[in-house]
């Protein structure tokens, strides 16, 4: 591991291509992230990467640097009785799979008709052209114990 690991705290705002706000850090609240641990989409990151503090740059990116093209094969009718039993579901229910090779997959019930659940892997996001404003407002060298932990500690990070 780079002894040169850096901790980036921004402020930002992302929204889609009609200008509507989709999600922005709260003012008290600004994003702190380790960088090289996959925080932040890579593009987004390689730009903030190269911001000096201070600085306010935007990005614009297509889906396929996004949250990827919304995918009709993500789409899959499910049997109830495959989820557990203590699970109210109903539909925009995010729940979380868990895949043969231990992977973690995101997911929202659809839709439910009867025995038969409709769950949509697509990311809330996918088909989506996002415009990012970021406003670089704190680099820093990251310590030892952020770096072997991989996330930020502090006031304004991980707290354990
Ligand atoms: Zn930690």
């Amino acid at each position: 591991m780079s002894h040169h690991t850096l901790v980036y705290g921004i402020h930002f705002s992302v929204s889609d291509v009609d200008g509507n706000l989709l999600d922005q850090s709260e003012e008290a609240h600004p994003l702190y992230f380790l960088a090289g641990h996959g925080a932040l989409l890579p593009k987004l990151e390689e730009m903030v990467i190269g911001m000096t503090e201070g600085e306010k740059r935007q990005l614009t990116l297509e889906p396929e640097d996004a949250y990827g093209e919304y995918d009709e094969e993500n789409i899959q009718v499910v049997q109830r009785s495959e989820f557990p039993a203590e699970i109210e579901l109903e539909e925009g229910l995010e729940l979380l799979a868990e895949e043969d090779d231990g992977e973690v997959r995101p997911f929202v019930v659809d839709q439910i008709e009867g025995d038969e659940v409709t769950i949509d892997f697509n990311h809330a996001l996918a088909g989506e052209t996002l415009t990012f404003e970021v406003h670089l407002i704190e680099r820093r060298l990251a310590t030892e114990e952020e770096i072997a932990h991989g996330h930020v500690h502090g006031a304004h990070g991980h707290h354990h």
